[in-house]
């Protein structure tokens, strides 16, 4: 069941408790307490399908449970030279197993990279095709833009990701139906630096030094999708700080299928 349709819902019920109170059918204070928690309870499913740390709609990975300190830092949207090459050089220096969710397209354009992000021990996983809002299309287009955005990074690593972050973290009841008829892992995140907004290098170390738990999720971006115009240099240079800040408070770092 797509969100839209249950928030819709709710409209229309708060809708008929308004009518029912102006034409004097029901008392007024049902009327508006019938309305009020009809608005209560679709904001609430329509915040469940666009917050990232919740498993309401379905089986998604947004941090692991352990007491052990490790960590999985994810790029999403790559790749996009020249920050993904830099920040594959810094992972290989540091000798830091990361997870890039990939945007179809952009690993249609950039092959060589993704078989460098494999070479290198990453893991990969889809970011679908052309990171649209999965919530805005239909059960059949959602399984294309999954289906598309698998298959292209099999066709060019010759293996099948099993991971997949769906653009914006976003899911319904009907967007974890197709992820799992694709039997595919979906994956959020627990640790939000917004690094895409360019806030500061300080500023995303700071706020991943000191977000990370044992088991967290980090989202970070080498990439720019759909648009594929903004710098992801304070990304790049915020890496190197974070992997040396994370490792002396005694975290070690694994892809997401460890955790
Ligand atoms: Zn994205």
């Amino acid at each position: 069941m797509r969100v839209i349709w249950i928030v819709a819902a709710f409209t229309m019920l708060c809708l008929v408790f308004l009518a029912g109170g102006y034409f004097k059918k029901i008392k007024k204070s049902i009327a508006l307490w019938g309305a009020m928690l009809c608005i209560l309870a679709g904001s609430v499913f329509l915040l469940l399908a666009v917050l990232p740390g919740n498993t309401f709609y379905g089986n998604i990975l947004y941090k692991g449970v352990t007491q052990k300190k490790v960590v999985a830092l994810t790029f999403d949207d790559g790749p996009y030279p020249p920050y993904t090459e830099r920040i594959l050089a810094i992972l290989k220096e540091k000798k830091v197993p990361a997870t890039f969710f990939l945007v179809g397209e952009n690993a249609r354009e950039h092959p060589e990279l993704v078989r460098e992000e494999m070479a290198q021990g990453n893991l990969l996983g889809t970011h679908t095709y052309d990171h649209k809002d999965l919530l805005r299309l239909s059960g059949p287009a959602v399984r294309k833009e999954l289906s598309k955005g698998v298959k292209i990074v099999e066709d060019i690593t010759g293996k099948r990701p099993t991971f997949v972050r769906p653009p914006h973290g976003f899911k319904d009841f009907s967007v974890m139906k197709q992820i799992e008829k694709l039997h595919l892992q979906a994956v959020n995140w627990s640790v939000l630096p917004k690094d895409w907004t360019r806030p500061g290098v300080d500023v995303i170390v700071q706020r991943v030094v000191e977000g990370v738990k044992p088991g967290s999720i980090v989202l970070l971006h080498d990439g720019d999708s759909p648009a594929k115009t903004a710098s992801r240099q304070q990304t790049v240079e915020a890496l190197p700080i974070i992997i040396d800040k994370l490792r002396e408070k005694g975290y070690t770092f694994v892809t997401v299928d460890k955790l």
